[in-house]
């Protein structure tokens, strides 16, 4: 396989079987790197974001399934002078699934009576007052990966929001709830990202 440097951040590579697009950069001061690997075959195709953690090797942060993007690239070969042309859409969506990710406030290690509360009352008025409710690793994947980050904002009359609705940059995100929302939030619902992707 042939690999080229098109920019600092960017490799991209061709061979008759397989073609792939890199790109790495610089999240919240962490390194970053989508990975994308159109193989002839979609089981052995790949995309992948990854973090390079404290002991210099990458760690899994997001993957696409080749299912959302291999049918709608073009089966490798003489043609594919640009790899980045047809696979840089996957490596931006990876990478912006890896900034939200890693734009997630850190988790408190330990939860307020008064948030202990919020919780209790959020799972009683969703599910029941007696509800039980196990959340699956890929549920856990999945709400990181669609709406916004969880923001828990803490009133001073002793309400307490729980929130996926709103960009990071929101008034109402930046003031911790004392200023309304602009209304400019806006997620795609994932029924129609899927559609989009053709599926
Ligand atoms: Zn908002």
């Amino acid at each position: 396989m042939t690999s080229t440097m098109t920019e600092p951040d960017e490799t991209t590579g061709t061979s008759p079987q397989r073609y792939h697009h890199t790109r790495t950069i610089e999240i919240a001061g962490r390194t970053v790197r989508a990975h994308v690997e159109r193989d002839f075959y979609i089981n052995q195709s790949r995309a992948v974001a990854e973090v390079l953690n404290d002991q210099m090797t990458w760690t899994s942060l997001a993957a696409d399934a080749p299912s959302d993007w291999w049918h709608n690239t073009p089966t490798p070969g003489p043609d594919i002078d640009d790899p980045a042309r047809f696979l840089s859409p996957v490596t931006e969506r990876l990478l912006q699934r890896a900034a939200t990710i890693l734009a997630t406030p850190p988790t408190t290690h330990t939860i307020s009576p008064h948030l202990h509360g919020a919780i209790s009352a959020l799972l009683a008025t969703s599910y029941g007052y007696d509800a039980e409710h196990r959340i699956d690793p890929d549920e856990i994947t999945w709400a990181y990966t669609h709406g916004g980050a969880l923001h828990i904002i803490e009133h001073p009359d002793g309400s307490v929001t729980f929130t996926k609705h709103h960009r990071e940059d929101c008034p109402f995100i930046t003031s911790r709830g004392a200023q309304e929302c602009d209304e400019d939030c806006y997620f795609p619902h994932p029924a129609d990202v899927e559609r989009a992707h053709g599926r």
